[in-house]
């Protein structure tokens, strides 16, 4: 249920790909972002040129890879899609970058994570269309210089933090995405059960919305995972029962944390005495990787209230005693 892709099987990643909206009208929530962006792109297709760099950032299937199709579709280019991880070598990216038609789109997901040496490459490549290749090594190493059609560079990132400072200053634009509201994700949920024919009733939609950690991505899992529950359990329409049902057995309590969220709350204040505690040491006792707690979970426990960051660690909350039905100890005892 988590919010990565690599997670889903060929025919989970067909329905995530049938369910993405397609143009700005079509996609719900970030209404400022949207605004913004869809001006940015009429602008730029008025004046033929290239849209300026957009840097996205936010957690995990909040809607930056859709976005990127959106915008390129609305631009009429092409998009190319790869990631900082697997641009291993600085011939990588100048595959990449010559084969890109003018005013194409190339999309790079997890950006932070890209190789210093093939940033480097990029930044001649975003600020002039152009890139330098070395030819050779010692003493008849020369460099040419490879000239580029014009393109729009669509960064996406969970850790904008992470992003060195040369980088960062390379994007015209950057947009945060936030966590949607259960009204949104309702409206996310219903024409998502459109798509997918299959009848469901509004207050089941809004039970699975908030309960669906403010991501699109999880609302849109877990409508799948409803759907099942209501072919077997029930007449094939997801009721509010059904998705009850359904949202117990796959261990979404009722605020919507998950089993690796709970997790959490319950390690910090059973063996860190509610914190503040290390991420790393949260890490290892979990059994997550600090990363993931870090990009995927932590960020909707503090916006939530029932994590605190300081700067001696990660606190517990009132809010997370009481959700784990747990007396706090008094200011005076811990
Ligand atoms: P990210 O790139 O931020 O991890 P994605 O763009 O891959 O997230 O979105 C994950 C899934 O959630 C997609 O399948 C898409 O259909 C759905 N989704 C994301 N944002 C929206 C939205 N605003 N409206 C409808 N569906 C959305």
């Amino acid at each position: 249920l988590k919010g990565d892709r690599e997670s889903l099987n060929p025919a989970e990643r067909e329905i995530e790909k049938a369910l993405r909206p397609l143009s700005f009208a079509d996609f719900t929530g970030q209404a400022k972002v949207i605004e913004n962006v869809s001006i940015f792109v009429q602008a730029a297709k008025q004046r033929s040129e290239p849209l300026d760099h957009v840097l996205l950032h936010g957690p995990p299937g909040l809607g930056k890879t859709t976005l990127s199709h959106i915008i390129a579709n609305e631009l009429k280019a092409n998009l190319k899609i790869t990631s900082g991880p697997v641009l291993d070598k600085p011939g990588d990216l100048a595959g990449l970058l010559t084969n890109l038609e003018p005013f194409d789109v190339l999309f790079i997901d997890e950006i932070h994570r890209l190789n210093p040496v093939v940033e480097e490459y990029l930044y001649s490549a975003m600020e002039d269309y152009r890139i330098d290749i070395m030819l050779d090594s010692g003493p008849s190493a020369r460099s040419i210089q490879i000239d580029l059609n014009p393109f729009t560079l669509i960064g996406a990132t969970t850790r904008a933090g992470l992003l060195t400072s040369p980088l960062r200053a390379r994007f015209g634009i950057n947009a945060r995405l936030e966590y949607y509201d259960a009204t949104l994700l309702t409206k996310i949920i219903k024409r998502s059960a459109e798509i997918l024919q299959t009848p469901i009733e509004e207050d089941a939609s809004y039970e699975i919305a908030r309960r669906s950690r403010g991501t699109p991505r999880i609302a849109n899992n877990l409508l799948r995972r409803t759907r099942d529950f209501a072919q077997i359990k029930g007449d094939g329409t997801i009721t509010k029962p059904i998705a009850e049902m359904a949202l117990s057995a796959l261990d979404v309590d009722q605020n919507g944390l998950d089993e690796m969220d709970n997790r959490i709350l319950t390690t910090i204040i059973d063996k860190f005495k509610g914190g503040p505690v290390g991420l790393s040491t949260i890490a290892t006792a979990c059994g997550e990787e600090a990363e993931t707690i870090e990009e995927v979970y932590e960020p909707f426990l503090i916006q939530e209230g029932y994590i605190k960051r300081t700067s001696r660690g990660r606190e517990a909350t009132e809010l997370a005693y009481k959700h784990l039905r747990i007396v706090p100890p008094t200011s005076k005892t811990r």
